[in-house]
């Protein structure tokens, strides 16, 4: 499985490339964190919702 950072709505070339959708969140969130300066908080309800429907 994996998901596009793009498609989720960001100027990015990232990709999370996972075997389950919890793998991907995970990856996910830690990329959001890692490369966009996102805060915790800052990955909302709505966001992670935008994530799993892309995941492919
Ligand atoms: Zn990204």
């Amino acid at each position: 499985m994996e998901m596009k950072c793009r498609d989720v709505g960001f100027n990015c070339d990232f990709v999370a490339k996972g075997n389950s959708e919890q793998e991907i969140m995970q990856q996910a969130a830690a990329h959001a964190q890692r490369d966009h300066g996102m805060k915790p908080e800052e990955i909302t309800e709505d966001l992670q919702n935008k994530i799993r429907a892309n995941i492919h």
